[in-house]
């Protein structure tokens, strides 16, 4: 390790996990790494990472310990749970969670941390399993500014446009409202494909026209081409944008705000986990729609 930085741990190693460990190790750190199956911990100990047998071994030998789960009933288990990082921590730990859960389980979390002296910042991150593996994520923090200060050069590691955005849970606000953007988008990709394509134009031209103008968008962009070829590997699996809507509704619910179309796109996430495709990309939505109009663009 070089001197100056700072011992971290990783736990959660799986799409964005692991490349984001990655390039931890090409910024100059040896993080000890734990993951819930072994074969990712065993893969990142060849490329310089130390390897962990529990999450509370991983916060006995780390002063910044990083999570990077799938749902809030994770990160309470791994943080507060047996052979979790309480466990082993030790006061002045910094735990930054990384993954997307709701804000109502992060303050629950940082509150029982803090009586043992753990701080923590919730660190969402945006820009897809592409932007963690060419350290080019949005990382969007709440907490402490000074524990976000000390986290800077960890997130300057992974991420470009890092943004503290309010005391702790903040992060997971504005990720929740990224969220909602997504989805909303790919929703409304999905109807002109196949609104387009069923009408008679081959779906290329859309795209590419789409692409020129006001439509233009991330969505269109990166899942365009793939979504056209039917090809949904994730990327970020549809079951984890069901979860992201749930947190997103709840969030809602809590502050008194309607969201009309996000509960509704909720509901075809919910159906296409239901019909057994949570683990396709989550711009297989569009199989939703080609449902609804018995239209398939693939098949154009
Ligand atoms: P993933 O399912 O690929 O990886 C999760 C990893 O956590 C797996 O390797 C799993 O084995 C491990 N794990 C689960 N429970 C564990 C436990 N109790 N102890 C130790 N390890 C455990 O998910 P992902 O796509 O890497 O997403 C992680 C988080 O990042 C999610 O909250 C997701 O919403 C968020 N996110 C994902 C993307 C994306 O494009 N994939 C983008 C932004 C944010």
């Amino acid at each position: 390790m070089e001197r100056g930085k700072e011992n971290i741990g990783f736990i959660g190693l799986g799409i964005m996990g692991k490349p984001m460990v990655r390039n931890l190790i090409t910024a100059g750190y040896v993080p000890r790494v734990y993951n819930r199956s072994r074969a990712a911990v065993i893969e990142l100990e060849a490329e310089g990472a130390t390897a962990a047998n529990s999450s509370k071994e991983v916060a006995e030998q780390s002063n910044i310990v990083i999570t990077m789960l799938p749902d809030s009933p994770d990160v309470e288990a791994v943080v507060l749970g047996k052979n979790g990082v309480l466990e082993g921590a030790k006061k002045g730990l910094l735990l930054i969670d990384m993954s997307t859960i709701s804000p109502v389980m992060t303050r629950k979390i940082a509150a029982e941390i803090e009586k043992a002296g753990v701080q923590m910042l919730d660190a969402p991150v945006s820009g897809g399993d592409k932007g963690a593996i060419a350290g080019t994520l949005s990382i969007m923090a709440g907490g402490d500014v000074n524990d976000f200060n000390r986290a800077l050069p960890v997130f300057e590691a992974m991420g470009k446009t890092i943004r503290h955005c309010g005391p702790v849970g903040s992060g997971q606000i504005v990720k929740a409202c990224n969220q909602v953007v997504v989805a909303l988008v790919i929703e409304a990709v999905s109807e002109a494909m196949v609104l387009g394509s069923k009408a008679g134009v081959d779906p290329d031209v859309i795209l590419e026209v789409l692409s020129g103008g006001l439509a233009q968008n991330r969505v269109l962009d990166l899942r365009g081409p793939t979504m056209i070829n039917h090809d949904f590997t994730p990327g970020f699996k549809a079951r984890l944008h069901r979860k992201d809507m749930s947190i997103i509704l709840e969030t809602a619910r809590e502050f008194g705000v309607a969201l009309p179309v996000s509960a509704l796109v909720d509901q075809m996430f919910t159906h296409l986990v239901a019909s057994g495709n949570g683990d396709l990309d989550h711009s297989a939505l569009l199989l939703v729609i080609e449902g609804l109009s018995n239209h398939s663009i693939n098949e154009a």
